[in-house]
């Protein structure tokens, strides 16, 4: 794993998919490939150019739930590697399964992709594709495979099929049906599509080898019948390809090059090889045709990314919601604030290789702040909130009422930027903790006696608190030090040791700020098929009703700021309104505050 120097961009680095594509464009291996503009069979694209395209990829994802920050690490793989060397990215749903997918998963697919900074448009052509439009060409492979004596249909019950698998140790057993006459089979495949089977009767198999060491070559299933409408074909099929059998034809058909998947798929790809070099000798794909080349998937701590158990939480109610800002789907880190930059960055920076490795959380936050420190406007915040009376006020400026006007910059790293601009008056909101009455050894905010200074205001000292009946604070008091103003001549001549961040009582907006931490007090939360409910942080989400300073009045939807001292905060993209402010934590400072 390479990490780019915190304080220059990423350069992509080496990685063995990136030295396979170089390779392969090095040896001119896919250089005299056709590709007619659209996916289709060998004569298709025999009849088309040679492709403009040097590479071509694809995401697959299955519509099935939504995206989550593994399947960010393969989009910007996928993309990013296509991007880099004159390539095409197609987005393809794979949609073969009937009854888990959904339209609304689509949807947010196409939005997560597009959010994350990429497109399937080349050259104004739209490569988005759908596996489900690929059913026609797949049967008719399957009908070739049957003639070929490749293929058979068997009718052994579930039990028996797995049953006659075998296992590791353990050679497979030929199925009764398996000598059956292309003839036969014929007849049988063409009964299942017409419905005439029951789900279950009998499934459509590859005729390899019951014996071989891989169990993926022991007659994998090519078809299963299954009464169900599919939300792109409707009612046109009864039977639907399976996976194992699909996903090579589509890429095939696609004229993908490169088929990059995650490691469970290695033992697949001798399956993937035999199908497609069988359709390309009976000239039925294009050739070259499509390799496919495994990575280990991107695992991060204290996260989860398994589609089943993110659903999980959501039918439970464990989280809000998809897009819980605790989630680390595509929608959830979004909403939480995280940018596309930060996200594409902790990909890069992961690493592509086939030894599976945990990345740190904590480089998610450290990608973060590397986008929005050069970019998030500045703003005070106060959290938990308690008054500051600054009781001399009138004494000092003339009248209680009189408001000491504040500049400060919206952004150190952008000069450019109009500073911002509030008031100090006589009373103004602190941190609750930025006080105590008896102060721990190498506390140097407010205690009786020392000073302070309020943050681009002037220097205060503090003379005590009031308390209510039951003893609890109710505010802290203080005397402004004359001629101690920020930024005017002298204003330095009062040494202090803290600063504190504030925000006038007469300009704050009240704000909802929404503290989130883990959802995880584990590392690996599920790992070893553990209960990841378990681990779950009672404390992953804080309400706190706090104060902003006025320049964050026009705070819109989904704008990130600096809260000075607190870390970085999103408007949140769904309920924040400029009545009803709602400020999402993304992540802390990396230094603590308040020494
Ligand atoms: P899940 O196990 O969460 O359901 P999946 O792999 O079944 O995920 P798909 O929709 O099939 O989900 O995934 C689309 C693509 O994203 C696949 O190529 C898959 O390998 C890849 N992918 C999924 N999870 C990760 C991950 N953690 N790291 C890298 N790539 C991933
Ligand atoms: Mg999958």
């Amino acid at each position: 794993m390479t990490t780019a120097p915190a304080d220059t961009a990423p350069k992509p680095s080496s990685n063995f998919l990136r030295q396979i594509v170089e390779h392969d464009l090095a040896d001119g291996r896919y250089a005299q490939r056709r590709f007619a503009g659209t996916p289709g069979d060998a004569a298709h694209h025999a009849a088309g150019p040679v492709d403009a395209a040097k590479i071509r990829t694809r995401f697959p994802p299955e519509p099935n739930g939504y995206l989550h920050i593994g399947h960010a690490k393969s989009i910007t793989l996928n993309f990013g590697l296509a991007a880099e060397h004159g390539g095409v990215c197609h987005l393809r749903f794979d949609d073969t399964n009937p009854e888990k997918e959904e339209q609304e998963y689509v949807d947010a697919i196409l939005d997560a992709v597009k959010w994350l900074g990429f497109d399937w448009h080349a050259g104004g052509v739209s490569h988005l594709y759908y596996a489900s439009s690929y059913f026609d060409f797949m049967y008719r492979a399957a009908e070739a495979l049957i003639v070929a004596g490749l293929a058979y249909v068997d009718e052994q019950s579930a039990d028996e099929m797995r049953h006659n698998r075998g296992d590791f140790g353990h050679a497979g057993t030929d199925s009764p049906f398996r000598t059956r006459t292309p003839a036969e089979n014929l007849a049988r495949f063409r009964a299942m599509r017409a419905g005439e089977l029951a789900d279950g009767a009998a499934v459509l198999r590859a005729k390899l080898d019951m014996a071989s060491a891989n169990i993926n070559l022991r007659d994998p299933a090519l078809y299963r019948i299954k009464h169900a409408e599919h939300h792109n074909t409707g009612n046109a099929w009864c039977i639907y390809p399976m996976y194992a059998y699909a996903h090579p034809i589509e890429d095939a058909l696609e004229g993908i090059t490169h088929s990059i998947c995650t490691l469970e798929f290695e033992d697949q790809r001798p399956w993937y090889d035999w199908l497609l070099d069988t359709l390309c000798t009976l000239g039925l794909l294009a050739q070259p045709r499509p390799h496919q080349y495994e990575f280990a998937r991107l695992n991060v701590s204290y996260v989860i990314t398994s589609k089943r158990k993110l659903k999980q939480l959501v039918d439970e109610h464990i989280v809000d919601g998809w897009d819980d800002p605790r989630m680390p789907t595509i929608v959830g880190l979004r909403r939480r604030g995280y940018t596309p930059e930060a996200i594409r960055l902790l990909c890069e920076r992961a690493g592509t290789s086939k030894a599976g490795g945990w990345t740190d959380y904590a480089s998610l936050d450290a990608a973060l702040r590397e986008d929005l420190e050069g970019k998030a406007a500045r703003a005070m915040a106060v959290v938990d909130p308690v008054r500051l009376k600054l009781t001399n006020w009138a004494e000092v400026f003339g009248s209680t009422d009189f408001r000491e006007p504040c500049h400060a910059p919206a952004n150190p790293h952008r000069p450019e930027l109009a500073p911002r601009a509030f008031s100090l008056g006589s009373e103004v909101w602190i941190e609750r903790d930025d006080f105590a009455e008896t102060p721990p050894k190498g506390f140097f905010r407010l205690f009786p006696g020392n000073k302070v200074r309020l943050k681009y205001g002037v220097v205060i000292e503090c003379t005590g608190c009031e308390k209510d009946a039951s003893g609890a604070i109710t505010a802290v008091t203080a005397r402004v030090v004359p001629d101690t103003k920020s930024g005017t001549p002298g204003a330095d001549a009062v040494k202090v040791k803290g600063t504190i961040t504030w925000v006038g009582v007469h300009d704050a907006i009240a704000a909802e700020l929404r503290l989130y931490d883990r959802l995880f007090t584990e590392a690996q939360p599920d790992a070893g098929g553990k209960d990841f409910k378990a681990a779950l942080n009672p404390h992953s989400k804080t309400v706190a009703s706090g104060f902003v300073e006025p320049s964050l009045a026009g705070a819109r939807p989904d704008d990130k700021f600096q809260f000075e001292r607190h870390g970085y905060f999103v408007a949140d993209r769904i309920d924040h309104t400029a009545g009803a402010p709602v400020f999402n934590r993304i992540a802390g400072l990396k230094d603590s505050w308040g020494k």
